[in-house]
């Protein structure tokens, strides 16, 4: 049903759309002059029918209603109007000439709003229309206000069903607790993550909830500290599910606070830290595996490094007597002849063999033959320098390379040598050796094999002579050219 239009409401003195419910057309004009005189805007119902017919059509500030009529009556057409018509409200006045009290009653029950007796008193009339615009205008304000009121709720809801579908969805747990540290909120999230429904912790003590019971001290310290306006930011705890299985849980928390600034309760955050950690521990592990397999591979390379080591040493080394083997010293002949012709340095190389040692071995066996052979070589070795590079060249010969040694030093060294090895005390029997030397002098030598070859031929010169002594190569050539002179 079309609500009346109320725009035209009503200032003081300003027109009132009227209708007049009335059978008697007497009464009814007289009604009618009365209020127009007045300056109001009038319509005539002849029966309460057509006035019901009239009001659902057209809106009226004020019915005035004669209470008997045949058909619809007034307090029928007054019921209609207050069950059946939205919008502005309408003054209804009922025209009666009845006064008993009964029938007041039941007109106030049916929503009369005043009584008019008969015949109206046209100052009484004005006076009742001045009420009436006085309570149309209070209706309207009413409405007004109601209508603005439902509004600001409807827009409460909605703020309020978006901030819980935004608290419930938000990925991270969230809690609120009241001041007494009850729960009022508990999102999806949290949900999950201590697998506790939201009716199964409404209005429990948080801190029964989101800590370990062994953790209750430092729960009930979040807790207060929250309620007393801190602001809690990122304290990590553990945190049992009831599978048992560990959470590591990292808790912010911040007042809320109603207009006045009080406090009225929490919200607290829970952010599940878990798989971060987990990953953590993972990486931690693997870093220790790892480092494990580090320490492995370094103690691996340093074996390695020393069975090469072994290995070099054993490929260097003469496995009777501990010298460098053949191969070794004939590699390091060549650097030292050429540093000692680049720098112009003198280089010797002495060459030595045991007299009559197959004889030895004839005589004592082959075995005292290899310790002779063992002996004979650390004494070789112990009587050198350093740098000098001590040798054994095959059976019972050896070489001792002397570094910037002129051919003097190099027949000392060998003289040395010589009376080392015939002074020295022998188990079995008196032992000699000789000695062949070679100097390289004029820096021009052609080659190893020469200087070995002159070396050789020495020693031979020495074996000719008798053995147990030493000859230089250079004596040979004035030796041989003596001879040939001779
Ligand atoms: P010379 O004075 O002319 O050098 O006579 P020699 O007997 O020392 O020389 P020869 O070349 O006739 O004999 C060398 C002997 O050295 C022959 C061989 O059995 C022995 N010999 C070689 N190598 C070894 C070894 O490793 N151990 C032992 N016990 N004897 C060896
Ligand atoms: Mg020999
Ligand atoms: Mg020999």
């Amino acid at each position: 049903m079309a609500p009346p239009d109320d725009s035209s409401r009503r200032t003081a003195g300003g027109r009132l759309r009227i209708l007049i419910a009335e059978d008697d057309p007497v009464s009814a004009l007289v009604l009618r002059r009365v209020l127009e005189d007045l300056l109001h805007d009038v319509d005539h119902a002849a029966s309460g029918h057509e006035a019901w017919k009239l009001a659902q059509t057209s809106p009226y500030d004020v019915i005035v209603s004669d209470w008997m009529m045949p058909g619809v009556d007034g307090l029928e057409l007054c019921r209609l109007t207050r069950s059946r018509l939205e919008g502005a409200y309408t003054y209804f006045i009922l025209l009666s000439s009845k006064s008993e009290r009964e029938a007041r009653i039941e007109a106030v029950a049916a929503g009369v709003d005043d009584f008019l007796a008969k015949p109206v008193d046209t100052a009484e009339l004005e006076a009742r229309l001045t009420t009436a615009r006085r309570i149309l205008n209070m209706q309207d304000e009413l409405r007004t206000r109601s209508a603005k009121l439902s509004q600001t709720t409807g827009y409460l809801e909605t703020a309020n069903r978006r901030f819980s579908d935004l608290f419930m969805g938000l990925p991270v747990p969230s809690i609120t607790f009241d001041t007494e540290g009850r729960i009022a909120e508990w999102n999806r999230a949290a949900q999950s993550l201590f697998d506790l429904d939201a009716d199964e912790v409404w209005q429990r003590q948080a801190v029964e909830v989101f800590a370990d019971p062994d953790d209750l001290e430092w729960a009930e310290s979040l807790v207060q500290r929250s309620i007393g306006g801190q602001c809690i930011e990122n304290e990590e705890r553990t945190v049992h599910r009831p599978d048992g299985s560990p959470r590591y849980v990292l808790y912010s928390t911040f007042p809320l606070k109603n207009n006045a600034g009080r406090i009225i309760g929490v919200v607290c955050t829970c952010s599940d830290l878990t798989a971060q950690r987990n990953l953590e521990k993972q990486l931690a592990e693997q870093l220790r595996v790892a480092n494990n397999l580090n320490e492995a591979l370094e103690a691996g390379k340093e074996e390695l490094a020393l069975a090469n080591a072994r290995l070099a040493e054993l490929a260097t080394t003469d496995g009777l007597t501990g010298l460098k083997n053949h191969r070794t010293f004939i590699e390091a002949l060549e650097p030292s002849l050429a540093y000692a012709k680049r720098h112009r340095e003198p280089l010797s190389l002495v060459l030595c063999d045991i007299d009559h040692f197959k004889h030895f071995n004839d005589a004592f066996g082959h075995p005292a033959g290899d310790a002779l052979l063992r002996e004979f070589a650390a004494l070789l070795s112990c009587h050198s320098r350093t740098e000098d590079l001590v040798a054994r060249c095959g059976g019972e010969e050896f070489a001792i390379l002397l570094r910037n040694c002129g051919r003097e030093n190099a027949i000392g060294v060998a003289e040395k040598l010589r009376a080392v090895i015939a002074d020295h005390e022998w188990d079995l029997r008196k032992i000699t050796a000789s000695f062949g030397v070679q100097t390289l002098v004029d820096f021009e030598v052609p080659s190893i094999e020469a200087i070995v070859e002159s070396a050789d031929r020495a020693l031979y010169a020495s074996k000719q002579a008798g053995r147990n002594r030493v000859t230089h190569a250079a004596d040979l050539h004035s030796v041989e050219a003596g001879k040939k002179a001779a």
